[in-house]
């Protein structure tokens, strides 16, 4: 397949899923009153909000911190450009780490585990899940986007025990199948028999609850995937590393990121998720853009920028 065929089809099958989410919603009960009964409490590192009658959650891990001369944009120089450009501080650039909670009723759903303390980050999601009044004995699935330390750091605790025992982990089959293969060269062989027989690995873009659905968001790993949520008519989608940075991913979806596998591919998925949301005003979920990752990417003045809720 030339790179061109490729990317034209990384990018349809991305405007299929999307549009497949949103038309295949299901039914959903009513909001009911046992939900606003179990309202998420807000706190420093949690951040409830509603999508429908589901309750959700951003949960602060921590921040990952990367001088300019090791980010993965290259060049230092046009790094700091970008970002001064944006009116930030262009000593470094600061990626934020928060998993996603979603609740409906007994269905206690964590979407990426955050780094563990890994990578200089504080490990801030068991003390997050715990202030939003979520035991770990509760979860019922985790939703993995891909097996990078960032987001699988906290499946195990310290003692090398499953941190969230009783759920069933869920990734695409490529990502399950990649890690399987590459868990003995990155040093991933314990984690990998730990979690292998809670790991129930989903087709690529599956349903995966009735009110979660994988969308394909290709080129950062084997099988990176991102989530629709969606209740009613409200959706969210979780971006997962299709965009790490909400100032150089969104301004400049076209620049090669070294972090992606397959870099003309993710190029393409990168453009596709910013021109489709500026174009439709799709509400985004950032694991890795400023705390709480919520917003949306509007164009303005000729460029694309991220413009965060409040
Ligand atoms: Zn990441």
């Amino acid at each position: 397949m030339t790179p061109s065929i490729k990317v034209a089809s990384a990018a349809l099958t991305l405007a299929v899923l999307l549009g497949a989410a949103a038309c295949s919603q299901p039914a959903e009960a009513p909001a009911g009153i046992e939900a606003a009964a179990d309202a998420i409490p807000a706190s420093a590192d949690v951040h409830p909000f509603a999508i429908g009658d589901l309750q959700l959650a951003a949960l602060r891990d921590g921040t990952l911190t990367l001088p300019l001369d090791h980010t993965p944009w290259g060049d230092a120089a046009v790094v700091a450009a970008i970002l001064t450009e944006a009116g930030e501080d262009g000593d470094a650039v600061h990626l934020s780490v928060q998993p996603l909670l979603v609740r409906q009723g007994d269905r206690v759903v964590l979407i990426d585990t955050g780094a563990g303390g890994q990578m200089g980050t504080q490990n801030g999601l068991p003390g997050a899940l715990a202030a939003a009044g979520v035991d770990a004995a509760e979860v019922t699935d985790i939703l993995i986007s891909h097996a990078h330390g960032d987001h699988i750091g906290g499946l195990l605790n310290a003692g090398g025990a499953l941190a969230f025992p009783n759920a069933v982990i869920r990734m695409s089959a490529p990502e399950w199948r990649a890690l399987q293969t590459g868990a003995e060269a990155q040093g991933l062989a314990a984690l990998v028999t730990a979690i292998t027989p809670q790991v129930r690995p989903f087709e690529h873009g599956a349903a995966i609850t009735p009110f979660l659905t994988a969308v394909p968001l290709d080129g950062h790993t084997a099988g990176h995937s991102g989530f629709a949520i969606i209740s009613g008519d409200e959706r969210l989608l979780y971006i997962g590393d299709a965009l790490h940075s909400a100032v150089i991913s969104v301004r400049r979806p076209e620049l090669v990121n070294a972090w992606d596998i397959d870099s003309d591919t993710a190029v393409s998925t990168r453009q596709g998720l910013v021109e489709r949301g500026a174009g439709e005003g799709q509400r985004y979920y950032g694991v890795h853009f400023p705390y709480p990752g919520l917003g949306r990417i509007e164009q303005r003045d000729g460029g694309f920028v991220w413009t965060p809720e409040t």
